[in-house]
């Protein structure tokens, strides 16, 4: 130890027991004070200033700062707080850096060890650089290395007092505890910003993911709907669809039509044209049947050359109606040099709060499809090529 530096030692052992206890409390409040800061912070140098002011706040230091060590291996002075200032308002750093190994801040982080110098006035390691006068530096000067658990490097924390040989031993233990605490502060600041992000990237991996997912199950899910052929909506459809409709009718007496649509001799067609043509057919019919339904009615394809249409909203008259144009319009169809033409038998069953069946019918699903059917059926015993729409004695009938 240097002599007058001595002579500070046996200054500070010869203080009152009470400036010793006021001296200890403070530091306990610094450690404490500093133990408290949470990692959690804005950003790195927010959290340093906040570190800095418990610091300075709580010890006869005249100034406190941090120079970072940066990736370009510079150590840049990025925040700092005199005693003079009020903690909570921000004073721009100073613009000081120095390389590792350079002056007394760059010494301590080259060596990782604490530097303590007693007079800048009277210092070898003291590194001036261009503007900085002599005369303006600060009497005593201590460099501490901020480092991680790990060992690794974060910066130098730097504090000064106007008088040379102002700092004593108790400020040089008080500041190898304080460093180490700011050094996992910062370490922990780091390791949560880097969770922060990992958790993000993996958030956002996570929702693209999920996207995608929801994209594909769409996308089977509309076509485990749709008819491979025609491009109709299929029967899976028409069920899921019914059933709205059905509850639609239920809760708001809003009237509606089930079609059962069949072509005619369809089977002949194939034989006599080929499997390939009767597609085409198929497509084609289905394309018509788009074509003259509107877009709140459901149309879908049964099964083999069977359809079923929903007119939505619609009461029995106007379903006929409808029906009738359809079974038109498919019969002005043709196909190839021979202009074949085919016939489309419709059965029709309507359902509104005006009707007067007086069977007991039990109005769900299966039994509307069957009355539908039973229309259908009757139109091709009547000889094809026409719309019937349900009566109740056709129930009758069908149980004979
Ligand atoms: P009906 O007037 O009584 O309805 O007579 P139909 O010949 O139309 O009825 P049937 O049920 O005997 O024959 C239907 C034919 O439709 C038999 C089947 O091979 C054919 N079929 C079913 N699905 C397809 C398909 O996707 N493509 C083709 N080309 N034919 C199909
Ligand atoms: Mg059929
Ligand atoms: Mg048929």
């Amino acid at each position: 130890m240097e002599p007058q530096a001595d002579l500070k030692m046996q200054e500070f052992t010869s203080y009152p027991m009470e400036d010793v206890l006021i001296d200890l409390l403070n530091s306990l409040s610094a450690v404490k004070e500093l133990s408290e800061l949470q990692c959690v912070s804005d950003n790195e140098v927010s959290l340093i200033r906040k570190a800095l002011s418990v610091l300075i706040e709580n010890q006869d230091m005249e100034r406190c700062s941090f120079f970072q060590l940066l990736d370009n291996g510079i150590l840049k002075n990025v925040t700092g707080i005199s005693v003079f200032e009020q903690s909570n308002t921000r004073q721009s750093p100073t613009s000081r850096q120095f390389k590792i190994g350079e002056g007394i801040i760059g010494l301590a982080a080259a060596t990782r060890k604490l530097q303590h110098c007693h007079d800048s006035a009277d210092d070898s390691r003291i590194f001036l650089g261009e503007g900085i006068e002599k005369s303006k530096l600060p009497g005593s000067i201590i460099s501490a290395p901020v480092c991680t658990i790990g060992n690794e490097l974060i910066g130098v924390l730097n504090v000064s007092h106007p008088d040379p040989y102002y700092f004593s031993d108790w400020h040089i233990r008080l500041l190898e505890i304080y460093k180490n605490i700011l050094g996992q502060l910062i370490g922990n600041f780091r390791l949560f910003q880097q969770m922060e992000k990992q958790i993000q990237l993996r958030t956002e991996k996570l929702e693209s993911a999920y996207q995608d997912i929801t994209r594909l199950k769409d996308h089977y899910e509309a076509m485990s709907m749709q008819d491979q052929l025609t491009g109709l909506n299929n029967r899976r459809y028409f069920f899921q669809q019914i059933e709205m409709t059905l509850a639609g009718y239920f809760r708001y007496g809003q009237p509606l039509c089930l079609l059962f649509l069949d072509i005619d001799h369809f089977k002949l067609i194939n034989d006599n044209y080929g499997h390939i043509f009767g597609d085409q057919v198929l497509v084609d019919v289905a394309a018509s049947l788009k074509s003259e339904v509107r877009k709140t009615d459901v149309l879908a394809r049964y099964g083999g050359e069977e359809f079923v249409i929903i007119f939505t909203n619609t009461p029995c008259d106007r379903g006929l109606q409808f029906a009738e144009r359809i079974r038109e319009r498919i019969g002005q169809l043709t196909w190839g040099h021979d202009a074949l033409q085919v016939t489309i038998s419709i059965g029709l069953f309507c359902l509104s709060s005006e009707d007067s069946y007086t069977s007991k019918l039990d109005f769900n699903i299966d039994s509307i499809i069957h009355c539908a059917d039973l229309a259908l059926y009757k139109a091709k015993k009547e000889g094809r090529n026409r719309v019937v729409l349900f009566a109740e004695n056709m129930l009758e009938n069908a149980d004979k």
